[in-house]
C-alpha cells in the first residue's frame, strides 16, 4: 500500500513538472467564461456590421471616422497643434488612416502603434474597360492583390469605387450590394464543353485577360453601332452624369457581392470577404477607441496597397508615418529620433490557418490553429526567412509579457512549410524606420478567396491582445 501512494505522488510530481517544463497550446474553448462567449458573440456582431460597409480601403476609413469621431477623436493636419491627452485622426487622401491619442507620460517613452491594413484582394477595371462583344457588354478588369483566378468565376460580384469627372466632382458608385440592385458576374465555361479546359493546370485555366465582367445585354435603340455598351454608357451616364471618358480617371472595382454570414450550425465562425485585413483593422481601431485613457501614446495604423506591395502616397512604404511621428515629438516636446527608437509596434495582419483538408502545406507544430487565439508570426517572408522583418527575442518577450499578464490566448505559427511558398505584411517597413515590430492578428482560412473563413474566438482575442498592448 505504502509502496503504492509513493507512486501516486511520483506520478503526480511529475505531471506537475511535465506541466511546467512542456509548452501546450491552449483553445480559447478551454478558458472562456460565459461573459467572454457573450461579449465574443457582441464583439462580432460589431465586426460583421464594419465589413458590411467597408469593403474597398476608401469605405473602411469613411466608416474608421464615423466611428473615430463618435468617440471624440478630432481631424488633424499635418503641421497643427497636437495637446496631451488629445485624440487625433489623419485622414490620407481618403485611402488611409491613421489615428492617435497623445499620452500624457515622457513622448520619449515611444509610441505604441497597432497597423492593419485595409485593402483586399479584388478585381480592378481597366481604365479603357468598357466593350461589346456578339450582344453582351463587358467590363475589363485587372486582378489586385494575389488571387486564385478560377475563384472569381461565376459568383455574384458588385461594383465599388469613385469617378473623379473633369468638373472636380467624385462620384461615388456602389452598385450590387442593396437587395435590389442588379449584380454582375464572370462567366465559365459549362462542364460539357470544358473537356479540354479542365486538362489545363489550376492556375492557368482562367487568364487574367479573361477575367471580364458581364454588365449587360439590352442594346439602345435605333440605327447605329455597338448598341449594348451604348446603353450601359447611357445608363451610367443618367443615374451617375460619368461618360466614358471618365473612366480614365476612376478608382472602380469588383468585389464579391453580399453581406458577412456566420458560418456553422453553431454560428462560432464568420464568412465573409476582406477578412485579411479588416479582421485586424477593426480590432485596432475598437483597441485604440477603448484606450483613449491609456497614459502611453497610441497609435491605428490603416493602410492601403499592402496587397500589391506597400508602395506609393497610401502604403506603408510612405514615409507619412515618419512625418506623422516628426509632428506628435515635436508637439510634445521629444526628440523624434528617440521617440521611434523606443516604440513598439504590431502589425496587424492575418495568419495562414492550419487547414486540415489540406495538411500537406502545413507544418502542425509551427501552425496557426483556428480558435487558438490571436497568432503571433515573429517572421513570415519565405525561402529562408528572406523579405521579412524577425522581431528580436527581446522584443518577442515583452510582447509576451504583456499577454500573459493579460490572460490573452494566443499562439504562434508560420507561413506553411519551408519552401512551399511565403508572404509578407507592412511589418518590416515599420521596422525599417527603427521601430520594433512583430507581426500579431487573426488565422484565417481560405486567405484571399471571396469568402475567407474566421473564428469569432480569434477575433476577440486578437481585439483583446491589442487592448493590453495599447493600456
Ligand atoms: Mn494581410
Ligand atoms: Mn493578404
Amino acid at each position: 500500500m505504502k509502496k503504492n501512494a509513493k507512486k501516486i505522488d511520483k506520478n503526480e510530481e511529475l505531471k506537475d513538472l511535465k506541466k511546467k517544463l512542456f509548452y501546450k497550446k491552449e483553445n480559447v474553448y478551454d478558458v472562456r467564461t460565459k461573459k467572454g462567449a457573450k461579449e465574443t458573440e457582441r464583439y462580432a456582431k460589431g465586426y460583421m456590421k464594419f465589413l458590411d460597409n467597408a469593403k474597398t480601403e476608401r469605405e473602411a476609413v469613411r466608416e474608421g471616422i464615423k466611428m473615430l469621431e463618435a468617440n471624440g477623436f478630432v481631424p488633424y493636419t499635418l503641421g497643427g497643434e497636437i495637446v496631451a491627452g488629445g485624440k487625433y485622426y489623419y485622414n490620407n487622401r481618403d485611402k488611409s488612416l491613421f489615428a492617435f491619442v497623445a499620452g500624457t507620460e515622457n513622448i520619449e517613452n515611444g509610441i505604441r502603434i497597432c497597423a492593419a491594413h485595409i485593402d483586399s484582394p479584388r478585381l480592378d477595371l481597366k481604365q479603357h474597360p468598357m466593350f461589346e462583344n456578339e450582344g453582351f457588354a463587358y467590363l475589363k478588369t485587372h486582378y489586385y492583390g494575389g488571387i486564385r483566378k478560377y475563384q472569381w468565376v461565376t459568383i455574384p460580384l458588385a461594383l465599388h469605387g469613385v469617378v473623379t469627372t473633369m468638373d472636380g466632382q467624385n462620384v461615388e458608385i456602389v452598385i450590387g450590394e442593396d437587395e435590389g440592385d442588379p449584380i454582375f458576374c464572370i462567366t465559365d465555361l459549362l462542364p460539357h464543353l470544358a473537356r479540354e479546359q479542365s486538362q489545363k493546370p489550376l492556375g492557368t485555366a482562367i487568364t487574367g485577360e479573361g477575367l471580364n465582367l458581364l454588365i449587360g445585354s439590352e442594346p439602345i435603340d435605333g440605327d447605329i453601332d455597338e448598341k449594348v455598351k451604348f446603353n450601359m454608357l447611357k445608363i451610367l451616364n443618367e443615374k451617375y452624369g460619368i461618360t466614358e471618358n471618365d473612366f480614365v480617371s476612376a478608382e472602380l472595382t469588383a468585389t464579391p457581392a453580399g453581406k458577412a454570414r456566420d458560418l456553422g450550425l453553431d454560428r462560432s465562425m464568420i464568412g465573409a470577404y476582406g477578412h485579411d485585413d479588416r479582421v485586424c483593422a477593426y480590432p485596432s481601431l475598437t483597441a485604440i477607441i477603448e484606450n483613449k485613457d491609456s497614459e502611453h501614446t497610441i497609435m491605428c495604423v490603416l493602410a492601403d496597397k499592402e496587397e500589391i506591395g506597400s508602395e506609393g502616397v497610401s502604403g506603408m512604404r510612405c514615409r507619412l508615418i515618419v512625418d506623422l511621428i516628426d509632428e506628435i515629438s515635436k508637439n510634445l516636446g521629444g526628440n523624434p529620433n528617440v521617440v521611434r527608437a523606443n516604440s513598439m509596434c504590431l502589425s496587424a495582419d492575418v495568419s495562414a490557418g492550419y487547414d486540415p483538408m489540406y495538411p500537406e502545406v502545413y507544418e502542425k507544430r509551427n501552425s496557426a490553429i483556428v480558435n487558438c487565439g490571436v497568432v503571433m508570426n515573429k517572421y513570415t517572408g519565405g525561402g529562408g526567412k528572406s523579405s521579412t522583418n524577425d522581431a528580436s527575442a527581446e522584443y518577442v518577450g515583452k510582447i509576451r509579457k504583456i499577454f500573459q499578464d493579460a490572460k490573452i490566448t494566443w499562439q504562434t505559427a508560420e507561413l506553411g512549410k519551408i519552401d512551399v511558398g511565403g508572404g509578407g505584411t507592412v511589418a518590416m517597413y515599420i521596422a525599417n524606420h527603427n521601430i520594433n515590430t512583430v507581426d500579431l492578428g487573426v488565422p484565417v482560412l481560405s486567405m484571399h478567396a471571396p469568402m475567407e473563413v474566421i473564428s469569432k474566438n480569434d477575433l476577440y482575442e486578437t481585439h483583446r491582445a491589442l487592448c493590453a498592448f495599447c493600456k
